[in-house]
């Protein structure tokens, strides 16, 4: 089989939702606690593909435990097998023997058997032993990073929830600079226990020149907001989502529902 190829296991870009082998013993029963393949943030009903031309080593379109439905391939070689779980709709004509092709659609990704939001879960094996399918594939590697400067918002909206300590973690990395925020708004605001849903602060634009551990925090889910506008509003960045969801996927089902009241965890790097 060639090396050069580096194939992909859906269509589109998704970042990954989690690596190889990671270690979460609740979550991960057999390898030790180890997350035994790569997860992939690929909403329902994306077309999944071959990663090597082979044939179908296994199908499994109705379990409702584990991987849920699932394919197995195995390449022409014989050394190398891949396993797409929680799949939606597996290919109607796929049955086990049947060549595959590279780049061939073998069915649909989903959210089916033991999965905590839609996700395609793939493990590859390569003479009987796993390995990290992220070192085989030409997928896009986890959430990119923003690129060039963060630009930080100059006001908030305030939410339920909000303290001023809060948001100077969130705006300014420390929670111990609410003083600053409070001295940016004191037209508005009399005494710092009295911010208010709705009020508009600004934000002092003070850079921040040394490095900050990271920091946690919690937040209080309000009405209309998502992953993405928390990660927005805490992280800098909308696309860095990901990273509040792989905190909070204990509670978190699906990270495109996320529910007023829910309280989340955010580490703030
Ligand atoms: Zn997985």
């Amino acid at each position: 089989m060639s090396t050069d190829i580096k194939p992909k296991a859906f269509e589109g870009e998704y970042p990954v939702s989690q690596k190889f082998w990671n270690y979460w013993p609740q979550m991960y029963k057999t390898n030790g606690g180890h997350h035994n393949g790569t997860d992939f943030a690929v909403p329902t009903g994306t077309p999944l593909l071959a990663i090597f031309d082979g044939w179908v080593s296994r199908i499994e379109r109705w379990q409702l435990t584990g991987y849920g439905r699932m394919v197995v391939i195995r390449s022409a070689d014989g050394r190398y097998e891949a396993l797409y779980g929680h799949m939606s709709e597996i290919d109607d004509r796929l049955k086990p023997g049947d060549n595959v092709s590279l780049g061939q659609k073998i069915g649909k990704s989903g959210n089916s058997g033991q999965s905590t939001g839609a996700h395609l879960h793939l493990s590859v094996w390569k003479d009987g032993a796993l390995m990290d399918p992220q070192m085989f594939l030409n997928q896009p590697a986890l959430f990119r990073e923003a690129e060039g400067v963060t630009i930080r918002p100059t006001r908030h909206r305030v939410v339920s929830g909000d303290t001023l300590s809060g948001l100077a973690r969130a705006y300014l990395g420390s929670s111990a600079r609410w003083p600053e925020i409070f001295a940016a708004n004191a037209d508005i605001l009399k005494e710092p226990g009295t911010i208010r849903v709705g009020q508009e602060l600004r934000i002092p634009d003070v850079l921040k020149t040394d490095t900050v551990e990271p920091e946690t925090v919690k937040h209080t889910v309000a009405r209309g907001e998502t992953l993405s506008s928390i990660a927005q509003r805490y992280l800098g960045s909308a696309a860095r989502w990901l990273e509040i969801y792989e905190t909070n996927k204990m509670i978190v089902t699906n990270p495109s529902l996320i529910m007023a009241g829910m309280v989340l965890t955010i580490i703030i790097k």
